[in-house]
């Protein structure tokens, strides 16, 4: 899965690596002032709009939210709910850097079949499908299953 340079979900190796870009260059405006690990995240829609999005963090810590839902929540507030691949970038050395497991339940909201790009510092990346990444997540389906019946 590593330096995929056949086309991936058919998008070619070009159009990753600008994706990757901007990524890193989301991550440029976190605001991550208590951790100080910064995030960027950059959907591509279907329409092959980008939009990125970064990690936002609080003083009352439980209140930020991570670049990947930034950026879904930015994408979804434009009209756009259908995407190609979202990559991520952090700044850690080495570490392709995966989406924690709420972001992974919100972004499989939107489709199992687009394309999670994981990059490093120096741009290097893998892909991952969202199904690969969170195989058997929740969604719509399941709430209209038959269930049993049951008395509050
Ligand atoms: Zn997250």
């Amino acid at each position: 899965m590593e330096h995929k340079n056949n086309d991936c979900n058919n998008l070619t190796p070009e159009v990753i690596k600008k994706l990757v870009e901007s990524a890193h260059e989301a991550k440029k405006m976190s605001h991550s002032p208590y951790s100080k690990f910064r995030v960027g995240a950059a959907i591509l829609t279907e329409e092959d709009k980008v939009i990125k999005g970064c990690n936002v963090e609080n003083a009352s810590y439980t209140l930020g939210v991570c670049a990947e839902r930034c950026a879904i929540f930015k994408a979804i507030s434009d009209g756009h709910k259908k995407f190609k691949a979202l990559a991520i970038a952090c700044d850690v050395i080495g570490l392709n850097l995966a989406p924690c497991g709420a972001c992974r339940q919100i972004m499989h909201e939107f489709g199992g079949d687009y394309l999670i790009v994981l990059s490093q510092p120096d741009f290097t990346y893998k892909t991952i499908t969202m199904n690969e990444l969170l195989p058997f997540g929740f969604d719509d389906s399941d709430l209209n299953r038959e269930k049993i019946n049951y008395t509050n």
